[in-house]
């Protein structure tokens, strides 16, 4: 996610949290064909805000031990009236919900291949008790007939503007790390750990409305209705955005970049952006493994949000930042994407990242008008003033995301310090060694899950360097960044 760029005078008052660092991750290969497969057909009915939908999984067991039961995610919970873990915190109220606070949620109709309950630390969770218990490598078909409530709210699920965001909308499966993950809904962050999966997805919806897919889409009108189909595989999640969009393609290197827009007099300029990131990040990290690539301008509370290829861009934002917001959430289709990581409990993995690809993108783009140098001045001035605002003493980056005490912290520990930390490797091992030691990362941990330890490698391992004390000082919160005044 790209957050809003926060005022560096308003940075809050931060309590003292300290934790432990748990290196440990869920990683589990997804390029060897053992992978689960969804088929999911949804019907969108625009005028009620309602989605009859019906998800089939073939699960496939990737876990060591034998599965008596499965569980799966169930983040539209969160949208509901009384929900404990809210979408969004009270400073992002506002901001969310323009009209108003509105509700969404899930109802689960029918669950097909074992016995059900709605459990977790929100009734966030569908726990499927197997009819027989699958093996290691074993798979088993698991179908759940549902009912979506789409909030009205500037957020990854729900509607505002004109636009519909299906994001984390239909039942998806908990990664297992010795027991399924089932970590609820943080407002901070994103707050996700999935493993890739392959998807067929098919959405009716009102034929006045585009239906934004992230794979090439089949759209077939009927009289009021049009039905968009599309295949994904090898994904991290899928998403889809409905919209009366215009649009604009353009080819790159064999992919078809497809900007949807709903008000932009700059949309050729952020195409190309779009187009000019893909190709910078697969000419630096690794081919981009897929066939198309969406993005889309929608109705979201902050800058933009990352799915498989396909990403939100706030319809709120403008010019130049519109571009940052294009070039962030493209290098996530590496960093979460194509190398996932358990976005809770390390999410300066992937933000810090996405963060510092941006800044080697306008680097080697000075056409954009944006100098390296004035990046990373611009993070150190905004890293210390809100440590000394907010007397942190805590600048420990590696916490899960429930441990920040605040977003802003959260954003200061994850992305601003996290490129800080990437711009003093580049000073160390020079950026064309430093961009092959993340290529080696991408490579090595395409379509898993990757640990910290498995970064820091990969490092290791290309530069010929020690690097681990350099970065367990940033993880940790030891290295002094700034003198106190
Ligand atoms: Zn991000």
């Amino acid at each position: 996610m790209k957050v809003k760029k926060f005022c560096k005078l308003t940075a809050v008052l931060l309590a003292v949290a300290c934790v432990a660092c748990c290196f440990t991750a869920c990683k589990e290969k997804g390029d060897d064909g053992q992978r689960s497969a969804y088929v999911i057909t949804a019907d969108v009915n625009t005028e009620e805000m309602t989605v009859q939908a019906t998800c089939a999984v073939d699960y496939v067991n990737r876990t060591d031990v034998e599965l008596g039961e499965v569980w799966f995610h169930l983040y539209p919970a969160a949208y509901r009236d009384g929900a404990q873990y809210t979408p969004v915190g009270v400073a992002e109220t506002e901001s969310a919900y323009p009209n108003g606070v509105s509700y969404g949620g899930i109802e689960i109709l029918s669950v097909e291949g074992g016995e059900y309950e709605i459990t977790g630390r929100d009734q966030d969770i569908l726990a499927v008790k197997l009819g027989k218990s699958i093996l290691p490598t074993q798979s088993t078909k698991i179908t759940v007939a549902y009912t979506l409530k789409i909030p009205q709210m500037r957020h990854r699920f729900g509607y505002e503007n004109g636009t519909v965001n299906l994001g984390n909308w239909f039942p998806i499966e908990c990664a297992y790390d010795g027991g399924f993950v089932d970590s609820p809904y943080y407002s901070s962050g994103d707050p996700f750990c999935l493993p890739v999966c392959d998807y067929n997805v098919t959405i009716t919806a009102p034929k006045e409305y585009t239906v934004a897919m992230p794979a090439a889409a089949v759209r077939t009108e009927e009289e009021t209705t049009a039905t968009t189909q599309c295949k994904l595989e090898k994904a991290r999640d899928f998403a889809a955005v409905l919209g009366k969009f215009e649009t604009c393609t353009q080819s790159v290197g064999g992919v078809a970049v497809t900007y949807y827009y709903t008000a932009d007099e700059k949309a050729e300029e952020h195409l190309k952006a779009a187009c000019d990131a893909l190709a910078y990040f697969s000419q630096s990290f690794g081919q981009y493994p897929y066939k198309t690539y969406s993005v889309v301008q929608t109705a979201f509370n902050q800058g933009g949000m990352e799915y498989t290829g396909l990403v939100y861009v706030s319809d709120a934002a403008q010019d130049a930042m519109i571009t940052e917001i294009i070039v962030h959430e493209t290098a996530h289709q590496w960093w979460y994407g194509i190398v996932g990581n358990d976005q809770i409990r390390h999410a300066w993995l992937d933000e810090a990242l996405a963060e510092y690809s941006t800044t080697l993108f306008y680097k080697n783009h000075p056409e954009y008008g944006v100098k390296y140098a004035d990046r990373i001045a611009d993070a150190m001035g905004g890293f210390t003033l809100f440590c000394e605002l907010s007397r942190c003493e805590d600048t420990s980056m590696e916490r899960a995301i429930e441990e920040f005490s605040s977003s802003t912290e959260y954003t200061y520990m994850t992305y601003v310090k996290g490129q800080l930390m990437y711009d003093g490797l580049c000073n160390m091992l020079g950026e064309k060694t430093l961009v092959a030691g993340l290529a080696r990362y991408a490579d090595t941990y395409a379509f898993a899950t990757a640990r910290p330890d498995d970064l820091i490698a990969c490092l290791e391992q290309v530069s010929k360097r020690e690097l681990r004390p350099y970065i367990m000082g940033f993880l940790n919160g030891t290295v002094k960044l700034y003198s106190h005044a």
